[in-house]
């Protein structure tokens, strides 16, 4: 059977930001057959021309153009009950949440802190996604991949995946090289609710899962608004990691910035902390803005251009690496009509003012 397909499709659906943009085609595979049919995508100037798209929460399209899409359809969970532990397979099309409350329901432990983040499980692998304490790779066991060059499916390990703060092999060597469909988990019967993290501290040492996944609900509900009702693509930046010398000197002049030791010796800082100290909080430039509670996420009021998120993104980078000499890197992705390009490569074609500069240079 032909894949399906289509040809002009509107993507103000399919992106979080409510960004008007349109492809002039979008795939969608299902299976190994319908991926094999797909056109070559891995010879030279074609790779950089197409787009995976799962559910656009953490998409911006640049251009009222989009490149091409492939938006994999692989739906489906399998469970495997074991002695120790629940193998759980879930095809890449299924939706994140869902399948957190599907777990709880059935018994199986260890999403819970993860609840409530949008978008498919497909593409929680590729930044390995996070929150409370917790992160994807913590219950990865595989990956199935579609290689586009060999056009076969193969497992990855977790190992494989390599596995990072916001990183994997997808965004690195695997990056439009393949796509992921399905992802399996290992969840161990021997449960302990994880609550390390501040806001889930003041729930019992014996709560249930469900009442851990309810503490995140309503966390994340009073700080992050819903996409739906206020367009947006959570946080926008990454946290920024700076070196110790450079730490100590930020510490100096700021004793109280907020700051996560790693593992490596660096020092991971908040971002929304840094955008906040700038002054941008709450910050609105014509149809978006600055979140009024939460820093790090930017809202769209009701722009149709990708470019006013991109604007108002370059005008807070500008703004903290004034004040903090601290460059901020965005989280999200940036879609043109050619396909990803890097955030520093995008041109400004807007550039907001800085109101505090003019002001400043009246008063002098
Ligand atoms: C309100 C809000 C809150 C959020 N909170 C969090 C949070 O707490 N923690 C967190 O980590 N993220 C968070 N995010 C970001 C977002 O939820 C995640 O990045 C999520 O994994 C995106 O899923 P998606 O299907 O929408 O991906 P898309 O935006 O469609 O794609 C994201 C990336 O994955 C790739 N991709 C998608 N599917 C596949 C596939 N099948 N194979 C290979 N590559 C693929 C795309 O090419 C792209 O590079 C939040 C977003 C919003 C809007």
């Amino acid at each position: 059977m032909a894949m399906h397909s289509n040809q002009n499709y509107s993507l103000k659906s399919s992106n979080s930001f409510n960004i008007k943009a349109s492809c002039s085609r979008i795939y969608f595979p299902s299976s190994l057959a319908e991926l094999q049919q797909l056109p070559d995508l891995s010879a030279g100037n074609t790779s950089d021309k197409f787009y995976i798209l799962g559910e656009g929460s953490n998409t911006l399209f640049v251009e009222s153009q989009a490149p091409i899409i492939i938006q994999p359809k692989f739906n489906g969970i399998s469970i495997l009950e074991q002695d120790d532990r629940f193998v759980v397979t879930v095809g890449a099309a299924e939706n994140w949440h869902d399948l957190v409350c599907f777990c709880l329901e059935q018994g199986i432990y260890g999403l819970e802190n993860l609840a409530l983040i949008p978008g498919s499980v497909g593409a929680a692998p590729v930044q390995n996604i996070g929150a409370y304490g917790v992160e994807f790779a913590d219950f990865c066991q595989e990956i199935q991949w579609y290689e586009f060059a060999s056009k076969t499916l193969q497992s990855l390990t977790k190992q494989a995946c390599r596995f990072a703060y916001r990183d994997s092999i997808f965004k690195q060597e695997r990056y439009n090289k393949g796509l992921i469909t399905q992802v399996t988990f290992n969840f161990p019967k021997a449960w302990q609710a994880n609550l390390s993290y501040a806001g889930l501290d003041i729930l019992a040492k014996d709560s249930t899962a469900k009442q851990v996944m309810a503490q995140v609900i309503a966390l994340r509900s009073s700080k992050l608004p819903d996409p739906k009702e206020l367009p947006n693509a959570g946080s926008f930046f990454k946290n920024p990691i700076v070196n110790d010398a450079d730490f100590a000197q930020l510490q100096q002049k700021y004793p109280k910035i907020p700051h996560y030791p790693q593992k490596n010796g660096e020092i991971k800082l908040a971002a929304g902390w840094l955008i906040d100290q700038a002054g941008l909080k709450g910050f609105r430039h014509g149809a978006v803005g600055v979140h009024q509670q939460q820093a790090l996420v930017l809202v769209n009021y009701g722009s149709d251009l990708g470019a006013d998120i991109i604007s108002l993104a370059k005008y807070i980078q500008r703004k903290v690496a004034a004040k903090f000499s601290v460059s901020l890197i965005p989280e999200v992705r940036m879609i043109t009509h050619k396909g990803e390009r890097s955030f520093s490569s995008l041109s400004d074609s807007n550039p907001i003012e800085d109101i505090n500069s003019i002001r400043g240079n009246r008063d002098d």
